[in-house]
């Protein structure tokens, strides 16, 4: 019999310490998660899902405006946002109850509160102590803003997806996911939107064309990107707000959306006088095995800022339970990670981006090649939309491996996911080309690419 309460303590009940707790519970360990807030985590609660709901409800009234061009006539359209906010948390509160319901099942104790580490093996909730074999830290992260005067008026993604009132007029600041995201979904719902980065560019990270055609597109679809402009302060005007840049200009707006970045949740939780070791941002230092500096308290997903995705969150949960309770240890594979940004049209990416593709090609002497196709999609030369997709491969010159694949478009990230299996196993140009598109599909052009671009191209 175990000298401890437990053989796992989870602090923090998101994707990444629900799955890493089930699965160690299904090998017949003893596990409780700790949860303060709502079983689900940012991912279900606060991001993903709720983002998702609302870019589906936004994108009716695109349905709506293309369906002319088909011959249909659509009457009076109108959004009732409180009832979209009421259905979504309905749909919510459905998730949490499965959530719930997963850890119920896979016999794991759900401890409700604030958890706290006391020392290598003792965690407290609420008052109450619990010993343990090991603990693993899943508490995510929560936004981080910038300290301007009158930051306290400003809203985050958490705020923005239960607005009571529709925003006519939002100023968002950030040019990442989350920023790109909420811009197409409340322009789309016909709100007026300002973007605010102090970059040249949004979506820093991505291959160069990615950023350009995206911002386009938005640019296209009504949405202003003010370019390297900083907020100085933000003030109270009548029922809205004044945001204040560099310079003497002013945006009046009813909400300032803030999207500059998430920081890890490790305050209070009593990691440092633990012995674990945090970054100057505040992530927890864990080695290839999630392990801490503290050998019995490991830690995954968002806190410990490697990537901050749910499914890499979910695989990282399962490589600890492989090492921890499969004895099977093995690292996290952060190869070829698909990703995808839900803005408005949508991005889909895999594998690497054009500079460093071929900055790694040319310190082994080589170079990349470069496919690349923008076309107006077809259901556009009907509906007159103007907007265009764009797609990517990266070859790696020498072995014609694909070793990029990124797209701009409609369906971009349910595109993606596929050839993410193809960069998985290293396929080739060539076995791109011998496989047979599907047609009349965007996806086919990925097989049908033929034409490199010249060189001199490449090099820009
Ligand atoms: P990101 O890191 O993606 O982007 C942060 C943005 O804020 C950048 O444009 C950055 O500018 C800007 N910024 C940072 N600090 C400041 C500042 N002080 N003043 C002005 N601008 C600033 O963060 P997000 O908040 O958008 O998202 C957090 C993470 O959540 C993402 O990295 C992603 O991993 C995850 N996520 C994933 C989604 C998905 O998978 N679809 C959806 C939403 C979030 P600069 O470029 O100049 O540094």
């Amino acid at each position: 019999m175990s000298k401890f309460d437990y053989d796992l303590i989870t602090i923090g009940a998101g994707s990444g310490g629900v799955r890493a707790s089930r699965m160690a519970s299904q090998t017949g360990a003893r596990v409780a998660v700790v949860e303060e807030s709502r079983v689900g985590g940012t991912c279900v609660m606060r991001g993903c899902v709720p983002k998702k709901l609302l870019v589906y409800a936004s994108q009716f009234a695109h349905g709506f405006s293309d369906a002319k061009g088909f011959g249909w006539s659509v009457g009076e359209t109108k959004l009732d946002w409180p009832q979209l906010i009421a259905t979504k948390n309905a749909e919510l509160d459905r998730l949490e109850g499965i959530y719930g319901r997963i850890l119920r099942e896979n016999n794991v104790d759900h401890l409700d509160g604030r958890g706290v580490v006391k020392d290598a093996h003792t965690v407290e909730v609420n008052g109450k102590t619990y010993t343990t074999e090991k603990i693993l830290i899943a508490t995510g992260g929560w936004p981080h803003l910038p300290d301007i005067p009158g930051i306290e008026h400003a809203i985050t993604s958490n705020e923005a997806l239960d607005l009571e009132e529709f925003p006519e007029r939002i100023v968002i600041v950030g040019g990442g996911y989350i920023a790109v995201e909420f811009a197409g979904l409340f322009n789309s719902m016909g709100a007026d939107v300002t973007i605010i980065i102090r970059a040249g560019n949004i979506l820093r990270g991505f291959d160069e064309d990615i950023r350009d055609t995206l911002a386009q597109e938005m640019e296209k679809a009504g949405i202003t990107i003010n370019r390297e402009c900083v907020v100085r302060s933000i003030e109270k005007e009548g029922d809205g707000y004044s945001v204040r840049m560099h310079g003497t200009e002013t945006i009046s707006c009813d909400q300032v959306f803030y999207a500059t970045g998430r920081a890890p949740n490790t305050k209070g939780l009593g990691l440092e006088e633990a012995g674990v070791e945090l970054t100057p941002k505040g992530a927890v230092v864990v080695d290839e095995y999630f392990q801490t500096a503290v050998p019995s308290i490991f830690a995954l997903g968002d806190v410990i800022d490697r990537i901050q995705l749910t499914p890499v969150a979910i695989n990282e949960g399962m490589a600890f339970v492989d090492t921890q309770f499969k004895n099977t240890p093995r690292p996290m594979d952060y190869d070829n990670i698909p990703a995808a940004v839900f803005s408005q049209p949508p991005v889909g990416t895999v594998g690497l981006m054009e500079a460093e593709a071929r900055a790694i090609a040319k310190e082994k002497g080589g170079d990349v090649d470069i496919y690349m196709s923008r076309f107006r999609p077809m259901k556009h030369t009907l509906s007159g939309r103007d907007s265009h997709a764009m797609m990517k491969l990266i070859v790696d010159r020498e072995s014609q491996i694909v070793v990029g694949c990124h797209m701009v478009g409609d369906d971009a990230p349910e595109i993606v996911q596929g050839f993410g299996v193809a960069l998985k196993c290293g396929a080739t140009k060539q076995q791109f080309d011998a496989t047979v598109g599907i047609h009349p599909t965007a996806a086919e052009e990925f097989v049908t690419m033929r034409d490199k671009l010249p060189d001199h191209d490449e090099d820009v």
